[in-house]
Protein backbone atom coordinates (compact mmCIF):
# COMPACT_ATOMS: atom_id res chain seq x y z
CA UNK A 1 0.00 0.00 0.00
CA UNK A 2 1.56 3.58 -0.93
CA UNK A 3 0.66 6.25 0.55
CA UNK A 4 1.14 10.33 0.39
CA UNK A 5 3.62 11.41 3.77
CA UNK A 6 3.77 15.30 4.54
CA UNK A 7 7.02 15.68 6.71
CA UNK A 8 7.53 19.17 8.31
CA UNK A 9 10.98 20.64 8.00
CA UNK A 10 12.37 22.21 11.56
CA UNK A 11 14.47 25.22 11.00
CA UNK A 12 16.31 27.25 13.42
CA UNK A 13 19.11 29.79 12.96
CA UNK A 14 18.13 29.96 8.85
CA UNK A 15 19.00 26.22 8.98
CA UNK A 16 17.67 22.95 8.87
CA UNK A 17 17.84 20.73 11.53
CA UNK A 18 18.68 17.01 11.58
CA UNK A 19 15.67 15.56 12.64
CA UNK A 20 13.91 17.15 9.25
CA UNK A 21 16.39 15.07 7.24
CA UNK A 22 15.71 11.87 9.96
CA UNK A 23 11.78 12.90 9.44
CA UNK A 24 11.92 12.37 5.61
CA UNK A 25 13.83 9.39 6.08
CA UNK A 26 10.64 7.66 8.39
CA UNK A 27 8.23 9.61 5.77
CA UNK A 28 10.43 7.17 3.52
CA UNK A 29 9.48 4.10 5.57
CA UNK A 30 5.61 5.39 5.96
CA UNK A 31 5.20 6.04 2.04
CA UNK A 32 5.77 2.51 1.30
CA UNK A 33 6.89 3.99 -2.09
CA UNK A 34 4.22 6.50 -2.49
CA UNK A 35 4.92 10.31 -2.35
CA UNK A 36 6.96 12.17 0.15
CA UNK A 37 5.97 16.03 0.31
CA UNK A 38 8.66 18.23 2.69
CA UNK A 39 6.41 21.12 4.34
CA UNK A 40 8.47 23.99 5.26
CA UNK A 41 7.21 27.54 7.41
CA UNK A 42 8.77 30.67 8.12
CA UNK A 43 9.36 34.07 6.80
CA UNK A 44 11.74 33.53 3.95
CA UNK A 45 12.70 29.78 3.55
CA UNK A 46 12.27 28.72 0.20
CA UNK A 47 16.03 28.41 -0.30
CA UNK A 48 16.16 25.63 2.15
CA UNK A 49 13.26 23.72 0.07
CA UNK A 50 15.84 22.29 -2.57
CA UNK A 51 17.93 20.44 0.38
CA UNK A 52 14.63 18.59 1.73
CA UNK A 53 14.33 17.05 -1.85
CA UNK A 54 18.27 16.16 -2.06
CA UNK A 55 17.38 14.11 1.37
CA UNK A 56 14.95 12.12 0.12
CA UNK A 57 12.13 14.07 -0.61
CA UNK A 58 10.39 13.63 -3.75
CA UNK A 59 8.60 17.78 -3.53
CA UNK A 60 8.57 20.55 -1.31
CA UNK A 61 5.31 23.08 -0.45
CA UNK A 62 6.72 26.02 1.10
CA UNK A 63 4.61 28.48 3.53
CA UNK A 64 5.46 31.84 3.70
CA UNK A 65 4.81 34.58 5.60
CA UNK A 66 6.02 37.46 8.05
CA UNK A 67 3.79 35.68 10.95
CA UNK A 68 6.02 32.71 10.59
CA UNK A 69 8.90 34.30 11.22
CA UNK A 70 9.07 32.97 14.82
CA UNK A 71 7.26 29.66 16.06
CA UNK A 72 3.90 30.25 17.74
CA UNK A 73 1.36 27.30 17.87
CA UNK A 74 -1.69 29.51 16.14
CA UNK A 75 0.51 30.69 13.31
CA UNK A 76 2.14 27.37 12.53
CA UNK A 77 -1.00 25.11 13.05
CA UNK A 78 -2.75 27.39 10.39
CA UNK A 79 0.05 27.09 8.17
CA UNK A 80 0.12 23.42 8.17
CA UNK A 81 -3.68 22.60 8.39
CA UNK A 82 -3.70 25.04 5.20
CA UNK A 83 -1.02 22.69 3.29
CA UNK A 84 -3.15 19.45 4.85
CA UNK A 85 -5.71 20.28 3.85
CA UNK A 86 -4.57 21.02 -0.26
CA UNK A 87 -2.57 17.99 -0.09
CA UNK A 88 -5.20 15.64 1.36
CA UNK A 89 -2.05 13.27 3.00
CA UNK A 90 -2.23 9.46 4.73
CA UNK A 91 0.55 10.36 7.07
CA UNK A 92 2.32 13.38 8.50
CA UNK A 93 5.42 13.09 10.39
CA UNK A 94 6.72 15.76 12.96
CA UNK A 95 10.33 15.75 15.04
CA UNK A 96 9.81 15.21 18.52
CA UNK A 97 11.68 18.54 19.40
CA UNK A 98 10.49 21.45 21.55
CA UNK A 99 8.43 22.84 18.51
CA UNK A 100 7.14 19.29 17.45
CA UNK A 101 5.56 18.25 21.16
CA UNK A 102 3.94 21.58 20.95
CA UNK A 103 2.54 21.82 18.26
CA UNK A 104 1.69 18.32 17.08
CA UNK A 105 -0.97 17.54 19.71
CA UNK A 106 -2.72 20.67 18.63
CA UNK A 107 -2.70 19.75 14.98
CA UNK A 108 -4.13 16.23 15.49
CA UNK A 109 -6.42 17.13 17.75
CA UNK A 110 -8.06 19.84 14.78
CA UNK A 111 -7.74 17.06 12.64
CA UNK A 112 -9.58 14.63 14.76
CA UNK A 113 -6.60 12.31 14.46
CA UNK A 114 -4.58 10.62 16.85
CA UNK A 115 -1.07 10.89 17.45
CA UNK A 116 1.88 8.50 18.02
CA UNK A 117 4.07 10.35 19.78
CA UNK A 118 8.56 9.74 20.36
CA UNK A 119 8.84 7.29 17.62
CA UNK A 120 12.23 5.63 17.86
CA UNK A 121 11.51 3.29 15.19
CA UNK A 122 9.26 2.46 12.52
CA UNK A 123 8.97 -0.07 10.15
CA UNK A 124 6.81 -0.89 7.35
CA UNK A 125 4.86 -4.19 6.47
CA UNK A 126 2.18 -6.21 4.20
CA UNK A 127 0.25 -2.69 4.62
CA UNK A 128 0.63 -2.27 8.15
CA UNK A 129 3.10 0.89 9.75
CA UNK A 130 4.59 -0.54 13.14
CA UNK A 131 5.91 2.55 15.19
CA UNK A 132 7.92 1.28 18.25
CA UNK A 133 7.95 4.08 21.47
CA UNK A 134 9.23 4.19 24.96
CA UNK A 135 6.96 4.13 27.89
CA UNK A 136 7.62 4.02 31.66
CA UNK A 137 10.32 6.16 31.69
CA UNK A 138 12.44 4.46 28.77
CA UNK A 139 11.97 1.19 31.05
CA UNK A 140 10.27 -0.19 28.19
CA UNK A 141 9.39 -0.30 24.68
CA UNK A 142 5.71 -0.89 22.83
CA UNK A 143 4.45 -1.12 19.24
CA UNK A 144 1.44 0.80 17.49
CA UNK A 145 -0.24 -0.20 14.43
CA UNK A 146 -2.65 2.66 13.53
CA UNK A 147 -5.66 0.91 11.77
CA UNK A 148 -7.59 3.31 10.47
CA UNK A 149 -7.79 6.92 9.41
CA UNK A 150 -4.69 9.54 9.06
CA UNK A 151 -1.05 8.02 10.41
CA UNK A 152 0.36 11.08 12.15
CA UNK A 153 3.54 10.88 14.51
CA UNK A 154 6.56 12.39 15.86
CA UNK A 155 9.70 10.66 16.02
CA UNK A 156 12.61 11.29 18.77
CA UNK A 157 15.90 12.98 17.17
CA UNK A 158 18.89 10.99 16.48
CA UNK A 159 17.09 7.56 16.28
CA UNK A 160 16.08 7.42 12.27
CA UNK A 161 19.24 7.67 9.99
CA UNK A 162 18.55 9.96 7.28
CA UNK A 163 19.29 9.06 3.92
CA UNK A 164 22.29 9.88 2.52
CA UNK A 165 22.23 13.16 0.95
CA UNK A 166 22.43 13.51 -2.96
CA UNK A 167 22.85 16.87 -4.36
CA UNK A 168 21.64 16.00 -7.96
CA UNK A 169 18.18 14.93 -6.68
CA UNK A 170 15.71 17.84 -8.08
CA UNK A 171 12.00 18.22 -7.37
CA UNK A 172 9.40 20.77 -7.57
CA UNK A 173 8.54 23.76 -4.60
CA UNK A 174 5.59 25.32 -4.59
CA UNK A 175 3.87 27.77 -2.36
CA UNK A 176 0.78 27.96 -0.37
CA UNK A 177 -0.12 31.63 0.56
CA UNK A 178 -2.18 31.30 4.22
CA UNK A 179 -3.27 33.81 5.82
CA UNK A 180 -2.56 34.04 9.86
CA UNK A 181 -5.22 35.33 11.88
CA UNK A 182 -5.69 35.24 15.58
CA UNK A 183 -2.15 35.38 16.71
CA UNK A 184 -2.64 35.08 20.74
CA UNK A 185 0.57 33.86 21.14
CA UNK A 186 3.60 36.28 22.09
CA UNK A 187 6.82 34.60 22.66
CA UNK A 188 10.14 35.55 23.73
CA UNK A 189 13.25 34.36 22.03
CA UNK A 190 14.27 32.41 25.10
CA UNK A 191 15.31 29.59 22.97
CA UNK A 192 18.44 31.59 22.24
CA UNK A 193 20.16 30.87 25.22
CA UNK A 194 20.03 26.99 24.53
CA UNK A 195 20.90 27.07 21.27
CA UNK A 196 24.50 28.58 21.38
CA UNK A 197 27.45 25.71 20.39
CA UNK A 198 25.99 21.99 19.74
CA UNK A 199 22.38 21.61 19.65
CA UNK A 200 21.75 19.28 22.90
CA UNK A 201 19.16 16.78 21.49
CA UNK A 202 21.17 16.83 17.79
CA UNK A 203 24.48 16.29 20.07
CA UNK A 204 26.91 12.99 19.20
CA UNK A 205 28.62 13.54 22.54
CA UNK A 206 27.47 14.77 25.67
CA UNK A 207 29.10 16.04 29.02
CA UNK A 208 26.52 16.45 31.79
CA UNK A 209 26.73 18.07 35.23
CA UNK A 210 24.85 17.37 38.35
CA UNK A 211 24.43 18.86 41.99
CA UNK A 212 28.53 17.65 42.03
CA UNK A 213 29.81 19.72 39.90
CA UNK A 214 28.97 22.57 42.75
CA UNK A 215 28.90 26.11 41.01
CA UNK A 216 28.42 28.22 37.96
CA UNK A 217 32.13 27.61 37.61
CA UNK A 218 32.26 23.58 37.88
CA UNK A 219 30.72 23.59 34.84
CA UNK A 220 33.50 25.15 32.90
CA UNK A 221 36.10 21.70 32.86
CA UNK A 222 32.66 20.34 31.21
CA UNK A 223 32.95 22.28 28.48
CA UNK A 224 36.36 22.30 27.85
CA UNK A 225 35.66 18.64 27.37
CA UNK A 226 32.68 19.59 25.05
CA UNK A 227 34.26 21.53 23.10
CA UNK A 228 37.61 19.12 22.35
CA UNK A 229 35.11 16.20 21.59
CA UNK A 230 32.64 18.58 19.78
CA UNK A 231 29.65 18.04 22.25
CA UNK A 232 27.16 20.02 23.95
CA UNK A 233 26.79 20.41 27.96
CA UNK A 234 23.80 19.01 29.42
CA UNK A 235 23.14 19.03 33.12
CA UNK A 236 20.94 16.96 35.54
CA UNK A 237 17.63 19.00 37.41
CA UNK A 238 19.83 18.61 40.48
CA UNK A 239 22.81 21.12 38.93
CA UNK A 240 19.54 23.50 37.11
CA UNK A 241 17.56 23.38 40.56
CA UNK A 242 20.51 24.65 42.63
CA UNK A 243 21.71 27.59 39.92
CA UNK A 244 24.43 26.25 37.99
CA UNK A 245 23.09 26.53 34.80
CA UNK A 246 20.10 26.98 32.56
CA UNK A 247 17.10 24.95 32.64
CA UNK A 248 17.49 24.42 28.65
CA UNK A 249 20.28 22.39 29.20
CA UNK A 250 18.15 19.59 31.59
CA UNK A 251 18.08 15.95 30.40
CA UNK A 252 15.48 13.44 32.11
CA UNK A 253 11.87 13.00 32.18
CA UNK A 254 10.80 16.85 32.58
CA UNK A 255 13.76 18.11 30.85
CA UNK A 256 15.28 16.91 27.15
CA UNK A 257 15.76 13.25 26.17
CA UNK A 258 18.99 12.79 24.27
CA UNK A 259 20.35 9.70 22.84
CA UNK A 260 23.91 10.73 22.03
CA UNK A 261 26.67 8.35 20.76
CA UNK A 262 28.45 9.33 23.79
CA UNK A 263 26.81 10.37 27.31
CA UNK A 264 29.19 11.43 30.05
CA UNK A 265 27.75 12.21 33.47
CA UNK A 266 29.70 14.00 35.75
CA UNK A 267 28.77 14.13 39.55
CA UNK A 268 25.46 12.86 38.94
CA UNK A 269 23.77 10.33 40.75
CA UNK A 270 21.67 8.80 38.73
CA UNK A 271 18.09 9.35 39.61
CA UNK A 272 15.22 7.09 37.23
CA UNK A 273 14.22 10.84 36.75
CA UNK A 274 17.54 11.53 34.82
CA UNK A 275 18.01 8.12 33.81
CA UNK A 276 14.52 8.55 31.39
CA UNK A 277 16.32 11.22 29.43
CA UNK A 278 19.83 9.49 28.53
CA UNK A 279 19.45 5.49 29.18
CA UNK A 280 19.35 4.79 25.54
CA UNK A 281 22.39 7.02 24.73
CA UNK A 282 24.73 4.71 22.96
CA UNK A 283 27.50 4.61 25.39
CA UNK A 284 27.19 5.78 28.76
CA UNK A 285 30.28 6.89 30.95
CA UNK A 286 30.06 8.08 35.00
CA UNK A 287 32.57 9.73 36.61
CA UNK A 288 31.20 10.22 40.16
CA UNK A 289 33.04 9.93 43.66
CA UNK A 290 30.33 7.25 45.12
CA UNK A 291 30.88 4.21 44.13
CA UNK A 292 27.50 2.84 45.14
CA UNK A 293 25.77 5.46 42.65
CA UNK A 294 22.63 4.78 40.96
CA UNK A 295 24.40 6.05 37.35
CA UNK A 296 26.53 3.46 37.36
CA UNK A 297 24.02 0.98 36.91
CA UNK A 298 23.53 2.50 33.64
CA UNK A 299 27.31 3.18 33.20
CA UNK A 300 29.35 1.01 30.40
CA UNK A 301 32.35 2.65 31.76
CA UNK A 302 32.50 4.04 35.32
CA UNK A 303 35.33 6.21 36.92
CA UNK A 304 35.05 6.47 40.76
CA UNK A 305 36.75 9.52 41.62
CA UNK A 306 36.53 13.47 41.47
CA UNK A 307 35.48 14.71 38.57
CA UNK A 308 37.54 17.63 38.88
CA UNK A 309 40.58 15.53 39.03
CA UNK A 310 39.08 13.07 35.99
CA UNK A 311 37.34 15.57 33.64
CA UNK A 312 40.45 17.93 32.73
CA UNK A 313 42.67 14.91 32.48
CA UNK A 314 40.16 13.29 30.12
CA UNK A 315 39.97 16.79 28.19
CA UNK A 316 43.87 17.02 28.21
CA UNK A 317 44.18 13.19 26.84
CA UNK A 318 41.61 14.10 24.30
CA UNK A 319 43.50 17.11 23.15
CA UNK A 320 47.14 15.38 22.81
CA UNK A 321 45.78 12.43 20.43
P1 LIG B 1 22.47 14.39 43.49
O1 LIG B 1 21.45 13.31 43.57
O2 LIG B 1 22.66 15.27 44.66
O3 LIG B 1 23.85 13.70 43.08
C1 LIG B 1 25.06 14.37 43.06
C2 LIG B 1 26.13 13.32 42.78
O4 LIG B 1 27.37 13.96 42.62
C3 LIG B 1 26.30 12.29 43.92
O5 LIG B 1 26.15 10.99 43.39
C4 LIG B 1 27.72 12.54 44.42
O6 LIG B 1 28.37 11.33 44.81
C5 LIG B 1 28.37 13.14 43.18
N1 LIG B 1 29.51 14.01 43.46
C6 LIG B 1 29.59 15.04 44.36
N2 LIG B 1 30.78 15.64 44.26
C7 LIG B 1 31.47 15.00 43.29
C8 LIG B 1 32.77 15.18 42.74
N3 LIG B 1 33.60 16.16 43.14
N4 LIG B 1 33.18 14.33 41.77
C9 LIG B 1 32.37 13.32 41.35
N5 LIG B 1 31.14 13.11 41.83
C10 LIG B 1 30.69 13.94 42.79
N6 LIG B 1 16.20 15.01 37.56
C11 LIG B 1 16.81 15.12 36.37
O7 LIG B 1 18.04 15.08 36.26
N7 LIG B 1 16.06 15.34 35.25
C12 LIG B 1 14.71 15.41 35.24
O8 LIG B 1 14.10 15.61 34.20
C13 LIG B 1 14.05 15.26 36.50
N8 LIG B 1 12.70 15.29 36.57
C14 LIG B 1 12.10 15.08 37.77
C15 LIG B 1 10.72 15.04 37.85
C16 LIG B 1 10.09 14.80 39.05
C17 LIG B 1 8.61 14.73 39.11
C18 LIG B 1 10.86 14.63 40.23
C19 LIG B 1 10.20 14.36 41.55
C20 LIG B 1 12.23 14.69 40.18
C21 LIG B 1 12.87 14.94 38.96
N9 LIG B 1 14.26 15.00 38.87
C22 LIG B 1 14.85 15.09 37.65
C23 LIG B 1 15.11 15.07 40.08
C24 LIG B 1 15.76 13.75 40.43
O9 LIG B 1 14.89 12.98 41.24
C25 LIG B 1 17.06 14.01 41.23
O10 LIG B 1 16.77 14.77 42.35
C26 LIG B 1 18.14 14.72 40.42
O11 LIG B 1 18.34 14.08 39.19
C27 LIG B 1 19.44 14.71 41.20
O12 LIG B 1 20.41 15.44 40.53
P2 LIG B 1 21.96 15.07 40.72
O13 LIG B 1 22.19 13.66 40.37
O14 LIG B 1 22.72 16.10 39.99
O15 LIG B 1 22.18 15.37 42.27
Amino acid sequence: MTRKVIVLGEIREGELRNVSFEGIAAAKTVAEGGEVVAVLLGESVGNLAPEMIQYGADRAVVVENPKLASYTPDGFSQAILAVVEQEQPDAIIFGHTALGKDLSPKVASKLGSGLISDAVAIEAAGGNVVFTRPIYSGKAFEKKIVTDGLIFASIRPNNIAPLEKDASRTGEVSSVSVEIKDLRTIIREVAKKAIQGVDLTEAKVIISGGRGVKSVEGFKPLQELADVLGGAVGASRGACDAEYCDYSLQIGQTGKVVTPDLYIACGISGAIQHLAGMSNSKVVVAINKDPEANIFKVADYGIVGDLFEVVPMLTEEIKSL
